[in-house]
């Protein structure tokens, strides 16, 4: 559905990144009279990830969205966060429960999960996306921002927004090299897939017939 322009304009926007923050945004604007484009540098939406929680007022987005149910029924429902030292030692263990604002509604789903629900929901309305491509010049020319992109590609938009990620290519090209700006924290973090070999009781893993497994 789209509702009624901003002043009556149609204002061109180009959004750069199409995972959670840029279908997000293509939605709303488009529903509010934009036209959108949505510009990604992989060949489709990225489906890879961890798993990320939606709570509070995310909650309220998303029903607004009228996806509610669907990420409901994508709920991971973890029961554990254990950390680890290098020895596989437990540090602490937290229920994702004690994370939850609202333990009956909040909901945690694969990244690529949400990412998909809300690429889904824009992919055939006016929205634009331009996979394989990547803004590679910007440049103001009066109340427009010209817009070359890597495939050789031209445009010209109202408004650009850049919605690429951590390390984002739109900020680098406005304000420069990322590097005056970045902080490191000194924590590396690595997140990764495996089977599902644990069985959990209130809270607490045990290995059930690992012997068996390891023969
Ligand atoms: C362990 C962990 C847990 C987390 N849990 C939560 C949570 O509970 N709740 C929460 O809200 N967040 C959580 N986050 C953070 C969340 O995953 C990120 O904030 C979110 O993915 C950012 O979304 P995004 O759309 O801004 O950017 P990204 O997901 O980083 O996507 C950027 C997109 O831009 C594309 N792109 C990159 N460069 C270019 C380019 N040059 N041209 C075109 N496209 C480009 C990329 O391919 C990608 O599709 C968590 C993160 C971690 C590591």
């Amino acid at each position: 559905m789209q509702e009624e322009g901003i002043e009556g304009k149609t204002r061109s926007i180009l959004i750069s990144g199409a995972s959670i923050a840029g279908p997000v945004l293509a939605y709303w604007l488009n529903r509010y009279g934009c036209k959108v484009t949505v510009v990604e540098r992989a060949p489709a939406v990225r489906s890879g990830g961890y798993p990320i929680d939606i709570r509070g007022t995310a909650m309220d987005v998303v029903d607004r969205m009228g996806l509610l149910t669907a990420v409901q029924a994508a709920h991971t429902e973890s029961r554990t966060l254990r950390f680890v030292d290098a020895q596989g030692k437990d540090i602490a263990t937290i229920s994702p429960y004690d994370l939850a604002a609202n333990e009956e509604r909040d909901v945690e789903l694969p990244r690529g999960a949400l990412t998909t629900l809300f690429y889904d929901l824009t992919k055939d309305s006016a929205v634009r996306y331009q996979f394989n491509d990547s803004i590679e010049t910007l440049e103001d020319i009066q109340a427009k921002v010209e817009v070359g992109f890597k495939s050789g590609e031209h445009g010209s938009y109202d408004v650009v927004i850049g919605t690429d990620g951590l390390h984002s290519n739109t900020r680098r090209l406005v304000f420069g090299p990322e590097e005056p700006f970045r902080r490191d924290l000194g924590f590396t973090c690595n997140l990764f897939s495996m089977p599902k070999i644990l069985s959990f009781h209130t809270g607490r893993s045990s290995i059930p017939n690992l012997d068996e497994r390891q023969r």
